[in-house]
């Protein structure tokens, strides 16, 4: 049996060995082909890799980068780099612009806007009662804060379809779930911030960028980081657009990211303003706040914040202070959850009811000539309650 089967296969293999000896040539012949054709591509591209690894990785980068700025809407390659859109190293001096400005009577300083800027007259009139509104409420208390107030136009930062309510004092929404915060509100945070010409300050929640807008005619030093992609090339691109007549939105640093991790690299802040609403104080701002710094944010379960200012001392031996202040003397706001990248709130803290009640009544429209009438430079401390107010139990803003 064995016997039959081997003559068997060595008669196969005897008629076969010309058919498999042609294929192993044929296939043999391609192979050689496609390899030959092949080896300079596969040498070529390993020996390039390795020759310039760094070279190739940054090209990478750069492709990467660009990429993300098409699909920002932006073609600068160093824009999505880094998801930042930072100043050359000379700044505007927004500062400076601000002091130039008189504000003593209404006249004079309508006379410098129309000469220097091109505002509509109807926003400045509507802006300027405002601003003496504030000052009656003390929501506005150092002549530096109503100088930035006065120099910007909110009417940049509403959106068109609120057109008519650029000066009402009440929140408005800007789209992708977010908020331009109430005037008052904003002026109030602004003023506790107490900023010195040079103190850097960091905003968390650029939004419409009406906030940062301001600080930039208070320090050339502004931070400000938005964690919604869309909001944040919109709000890059309003500043872009509006940079040539207003200078000092180009010194604004902006970022794409999420700012409870705040901005490290520039760190420690002086200031710190935080435009969304959370439950603690994120340890990464508190660390990255300067010694003898000042914070403000919407402190609180959802639904309903306090508006604190939070002093850091550091003791010599070591020791952290906090001093804590509720700058709104009780008053309680809505605003926008500080939130992760994929929408989570950092707050865990149940949500407290939210009241619902009609806007606030517009500014009275009688108020003396001159906003700084009402200010005590004397009265200026950072200690000091808040002019009080009934409104306490009365109104629950969201912002
Ligand atoms: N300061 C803004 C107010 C915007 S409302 C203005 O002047 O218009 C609050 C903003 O905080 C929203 O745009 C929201 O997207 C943003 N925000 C929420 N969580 C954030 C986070 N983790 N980092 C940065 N921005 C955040």
């Amino acid at each position: 049996m064995i016997i039959v089967f081997g003559c068997v296969a060595v008669k196969f293999l005897q008629e076969s060995i010309p058919a498999i000896l042609i294929v192993i040539l044929v296939t043999g012949l391609i192979g050689g082909f496609v390899f030959g054709l092949t080896l300079p591509v596969i040498v070529s591209s390993n020996s390039e890799r390795v020759a310039s690894y760094e070279e190739v990785a940054a090209q990478s980068a750069v492709q990467e980068a660009t990429k993300l700025a098409v699909e920002m809407g932006v073609d600068s390659p160093e824009y999505g780099l880094a998801y930042e859109t930072l100043p050359g190293a000379e700044k505007y001096d927004g500062p400076a612009l601000a002091r130039s400005m008189p504000i003593e009577t209404k006249e004079a300083w309508l006379s410098w806007m129309r000469n220097n800027r091109n505002d509509s007259p109807v926003f400045l009139e509507e802006r300027w009662q405002l601003a003496q509104a504030f000052v009656g409420s003390s929501e506005l208390k150092r002549p530096e804060d109503v100088r930035a107030f006065l120099l910007t136009p909110r009417e940049h930062f509403v959106r068109a379809r609120n057109r008519g309510l650029e000066y009402a004092d009440t929140w408005l929404p800007i789209g992708h779930g977010a908020t331009i915060t109430d005037p008052d509100v904003v002026a109030m945070m602004t003023t506790t911030l107490d900023i010195n010409p040079g103190d850097k300050v960091l905003e968390i929640g650029t939004g419409s960028g009406y906030q940062s807008a301001i600080l930039s005619y208070l320090t050339k030093e502004v931070y400000t980081i938005e964690i919604i992609k869309p909001l944040f090339v919109e709000t890059d691109q309003l500043y872009r657009d509006w940079e040539k007549s207003y200078p000092s939105y180009g010194s604004i640093n902006r970022k794409l990211g999420d700012g409870y991790y705040g901005w490290e690299k520039y760190a420690p802040f002086e200031k710190i303003i935080v435009t969304c609403s959370i439950d603690h104080i994120p340890p990464p701002l508190l660390r990255q706040l300067a010694p003898g710094g000042i914070m403000v944010l919407p402190l609180g379960p959802p639904g309903r914040q306090y508006i604190m200012e939070v002093k850091k001392d550091i003791a010599e031996d070591g020791a952290i202070t906090l001093t804590r202040r509720d700058v709104y003397n009780g008053l309680r706001v809505s605003f926008i959850p500080f939130r992760d990248e994929i929408g989570t709130s950092y707050s865990t803290s149940p949500a407290e009811e939210r009241v619902t009640v009609p806007p606030p009544p517009p500014p009275p429209s009688s108020k003396p000539e001159n906003p700084l009438e009402e200010v005590n430079l004397e009265e200026n401390n950072l200690n000091e309650e808040p002019s009080g107010t009934d409104q306490a139990e009365e109104g629950d803003p969201e912002v």
